[in-house]
């Protein structure tokens, strides 16, 4: 598993255009479209956004729909909700 607590930037210095797969299904990934899920180590499970007090692993990628999956399975309480799914557009949205 990579990357190792602590590495500063993830894609650091390999090339640029690096193909990314997604974590979740290892589809090859449009860079435009990618989600980032950052892993913690406190509990295990993926987030859009880290809880302050969790340790992160660092940050994963994956397709939307996985990303939205693996947020679901993550926490099923979210099932469902608008807001998760607005969250994920919006992550996206950011680095168009
Ligand atoms: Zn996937």
């Amino acid at each position: 598993m990579y990357p190792k607590p602590n590495s500063s930037p993830r894609r650091i210095k390999t090339s640029i255009m690096k193909t990314i797969r997604c974590e979740r299904c290892d589809e090859v990934l449009n860079p435009d479209r990618v989600v980032t899920l950052e892993l913690s180590n406190t509990d295990g499970k993926y987030y859009l956004v880290l809880p302050i007090d969790h340790v992160s692993q660092g940050g994963f990628d994956f397709g939307k729909a996985c990303s939205l999956s693996q947020l679901k399975e993550d926490h099923p309480w979210m099932k469902g909700s608008k807001f998760m799914t607005s969250m994920v557009k919006n992550s996206i949205k950011k680095k168009l």
